[in-house]
């Protein structure tokens, strides 16, 4: 029997369910609402992505493909990148030897043995790692992009030439996007029994579609904040009916892909883009929210002057207290340099602002939706577009200001540069245990509710990932641990700490 804690050395997971506690998320207030059609289009990421739609410009699905096993299972561009792709996987799993270190310890045990899984995220090198490791713990997969144009052609080739049943690739259609959602549920002699989705299109698909397919299904894996919205408002009308898996708000997640992701990767989109220097510059960051704290703390090391907005007193006294000045956009939006909204929200950036905003100035967006900046308004006659570079559009109002777009208002990090590897590990281990968990989890032990993966397990994908840093974890002794009320093993934080 698999069980979930490092320090026998196995995978201990948790037969002491009492510490699985479902637990009422922040993500279960905030007030998203997009439609289903917009979050398939709404965030991409290509700049991982070495091909592209110059290969040729036949649809995938007008095409004849076979892998070299003579296997037709699958729709990508180019079967031939094949090779391409699995070098761009093998570079990936340098960085991700957390998940190789569970693919290993778990391998012996396939506790996915059975698992029929049918999945929906960004198609990168990082993902095919994590696919990788399900099906080496057992499982059949299934896979889709969650997104139009975030996959990478060459890594999906290289899946379906391992006999992943893939359909995806870089630049779909809106009418492809679903079609390959619809391929990869709708399979004669096979049924799924688990969903790993982010941003919920499909599992709005199979409600949608195939009802009936949830009488197979064990569980639902969500990653995305937009995703676990979804669910709850399921959940809250009653309609959820089988157990899911919040991965959005685990500790392991929520603290590293957020926040140290965008710490690292806000520089980078805006470099690769424009070329700015950020020392001395007036830099406002909408939202100080674990995207917006990370964002700041790059910015304000490189000698940015740095503004904060907010709508919530307590994230406001957290920028205050690290130093920023607390503003109305409106306040600053004629002298700064450079706007970046990470809220979650919508129309934060509006024409009124961009029509105030100095010339130069760089707009840019870092939540997942392309809501945040009201680009639409953009689109009007009297203001001229030029796209100077990919992803980087000058909007030139009438008396020849430029407003300086990125990406169009879509997330930039994903759409205009990579996201560090080391920290999808992460974010990948934390999926992985949280589909095991609801795999093998006994009749009963989940209701047809949205749960918290347990804290111990948090802990545990975190410890997998210390020995990367050689870092030595204190032991408590048995009078600290009886001091303190804990088990030596952890969990060592309650199910709320974040
Ligand atoms: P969060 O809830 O921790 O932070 C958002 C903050 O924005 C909150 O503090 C909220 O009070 C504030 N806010 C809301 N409306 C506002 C407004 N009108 N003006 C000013 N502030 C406002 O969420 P988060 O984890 O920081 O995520 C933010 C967004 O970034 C989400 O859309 C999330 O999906 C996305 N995200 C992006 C990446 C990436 O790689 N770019 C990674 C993770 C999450």
């Amino acid at each position: 029997m698999l069980t979930c804690g490092h320090f026998n050395g196995q995978i201990q997971f948790a037969d002491d369910m009492q510490e699985f506690t479902k637990f009422p998320t922040k993500t279960g207030r905030r007030s998203l609402s997009r439609s289903i059609s917009q979050s398939s289009t709404d965030s991409y990421s290509s700049a991982a992505s070495y091909t592209d739609s110059s290969d040729d410009e036949v649809s995938p699905r007008e095409k004849q493909q076979t892998n070299s096993k003579g296997s037709s299972n699958f729709c990508v561009k180019n079967i031939k990148q094949a090779e391409f792709g699995r070098r761009e996987i093998e570079i990936a799993e340098q960085d991700m030897s957390a998940l190789i270190s569970l693919r290993k310890r778990a391998q012996g045990e396939k506790p996915l043995a059975g698992a029929k899984i049918v999945g929906c995220t960004h198609i990168t090198a990082q993902t095919a790692v994590l696919i990788e490791t399900l099906c080496a713990l057992g499982a059949q997969c299934r896979w889709s992009a969650c997104n139009i144009y975030s996959t990478q052609n060459e890594v999906a080739a290289a899946l379906a030439e391992a006999g992943v049943a893939v359909f995806a690739w870089k630049g779909e259609s809106e009418d492809d996007f679903w079609w390959c959602i619809d391929r990869c549920v709708n399979m004669d002699g096979w049924q799924a029994n688990m969903i790993l989705d982010d941003g919920g299109d499909l599992t709005h698909w199979v409600y949608k579609k195939y009802p009936n397919v949830f009488k197979k299904i064990r569980g639902i894996v969500e990653e995305s904040v937009t995703g676990v919205h979804r669910l709850y408002q399921l959940s809250k009308a009653g309609k959820l009916c089988v157990p899911a898996m919040n991965v959005n708000d685990s500790v392991t997640k929520q603290k590293f892909d957020n926040l140290y992701c965008c710490r690292e990767s806000i520089l980078d989109g805006l470099k690769r883009t424009t070329d700015v220097m950020f020392g001395g510059k007036q830099v406002v960051v909408c939202g100080y929210g674990e995207v917006g704290k990370g964002c700041c703390a790059a910015l304000k090391a490189l000698g940015a002057i740095v503004y904060i907005t907010e709508i919530d007193p307590i994230c406001a006294l957290q920028a205050c207290m690290d130093g920023f000045r607390v503003v109305k956009l409106n306040e600053v939006i004629r002298q700064v340099d450079v706007v970046i909204t990470c809220t979650g929200n919508k129309n934060v950036v509006t024409r009124e602002h961009l029509d105030r905003m100095k010339n130069s100035c760089i707009v840019c967006n870092m939540g997942h939706s392309n809501t945040e900046i009201d680009v639409t308004s953009l689109r009007t006659p009297e203001l001229t577009w030029e796209r100077v570079r990919s992803q980087v559009d000058h909007v030139i109002w009438p008396d020849g200001k430029r407003v300086v777009l990125l990406a169009e208002g879509r997330l930039l990090n994903l759409s205009c540069s990579t996201v560090p590897t080391f920290v999808l590990s992460i974010t990948a281990t934390t999926q992985a245990l949280a589909l095991i968990e609801l795999y093998n989890a006994p009749e009963g032990r989940y209701k047809q509710d949205v749960y918290l993966l347990p804290k111990k397990m948090d802990e545990y994908v975190a410890s997998l990932h210390l020995p990367s840093f050689d870092a030595h974890l204190t032991e408590l002794t048995d009078d600290q641990a009886k001091y303190l009320g804990l088990n030596k093993n952890g969990p060592f934080k309650p199910n709320y700490y974040r």
